[in-house]
């Protein structure tokens, strides 16, 4: 496994094709490995990015104190056969002079995540476009945790005619649901046993929706679950159509329930499909 720190380093390592690309932001879990495992099956040559973007968090958000253990993700990804980890730091991935963004705009990036983290998914797009020029995948792997940004990549690449497919991977979850990531960790014993409420009002949702009630109600039922959680601020709940993001009156194939919020000492995300 080759561990490559500089932009201009990655040409000469990187075979002219079947490069499967996981970008990630490290502090590695199970969620990240089903992306990796994925793409290892997929294609003759994988690499992993780890790098906390700076552009993507806001500036009352955690950059500084997002949990990081390098040593740690680099045992992980070596374990799964990895063939290069490109890990960059923030000065020389984005120079001091640097000036250039690729930003997806209208309703996709202005909902939701866009609404309640303004700029996130412009950094998002610009680092993912970054790493796609420099790492040239022919497969993308990112999780359906992050739906919107998920809809928001496959938008970009589109748009931009990256010559690549982007995968989408299930969402891994812990036994009781609660779905996998890097921040679950900051989360407090009581706070941590009331975050699988997350995914029981996803579930009551789904189960709603597949007892043949209305949008509407299926929503009432999953609010009812959400708002018995101590200490939670909920962003939003919504159940949109699953590639435009509109709010549904109606159920739509793939209707996708989402859900945001904040415990004191976290913010979580998570989404399912509602509706077949
Ligand atoms: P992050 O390190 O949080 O930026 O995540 C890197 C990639 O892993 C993104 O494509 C995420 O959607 C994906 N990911 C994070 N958590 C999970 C999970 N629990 N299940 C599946 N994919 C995940």
């Amino acid at each position: 496994m080759r561990v490559l720190r500089l932009p201009e380093e990655l040409a000469s390592v990187l075979p002219s094709k079947g490069v499967g690309f996981v970008p990630t932001m490290g502090y590695l879990h199970e969620g990240h490995l089903a992306l990796v495992r994925r793409a290892r099956k997929e294609n003759p040559f994988v690499a992993v990015s780890i790098f906390v973007n700076p552009l993507q968090f806001g500036p009352s958000e955690d950059y500084e104190r997002y949990p990081r253990d390098e040593a740690r993700d680099l045992g992980m990804l070596e374990a799964e056969g990895v063939d290069l980890v490109f890990l960059p730091s923030p000065k020389d991935f984005y120079p001091e002079g640097y000036a250039t963004y690729v930003e997806v705009t209208g309703p996709l990036t202005e909902r939701f995540e866009g609404a309640h983290r303004p700029g996130h998914f412009r950094g998002v797009t610009t680092v993912v476009a970054k790493l796609f020029h420099l790492l040239r995948p022919e497969r993308a792997y990112f999780g359906e945790k992050d739906y919107q940004q998920l809809v928001v990549i496959r938008r970009m690449v589109k748009d931009l005619h990256f010559p690549l497919s982007v995968v989408g991977v299930p969402t891994v979850r812990e036994p009781d649901g609660l779905a996998l990531s890097s921040r679950n960790v900051y989360l407090t014993p009581e706070h941590r046993k009331e975050a699988a409420k997350l995914y029981q009002a996803l579930l009551a949702a789904r189960e709603a929706a597949r007892a043949g009630h209305s949008v509407d109600e299926a929503e009432a039922a999953a609010r009812a679950i959400l708002d018995t959680i101590p200490d939670f601020a909920l962003d939003y709940f919504a159940i949109v159509h699953p590639g435009t993001f509109a709010p549904l009156e109606d159920w739509v194939p793939g209707a996708r329930a989402l859900v945001a919020g904040r415990f004191p000492e976290v913010r979580l995300i998570d989404n399912l499909e509602v509706y077949p």
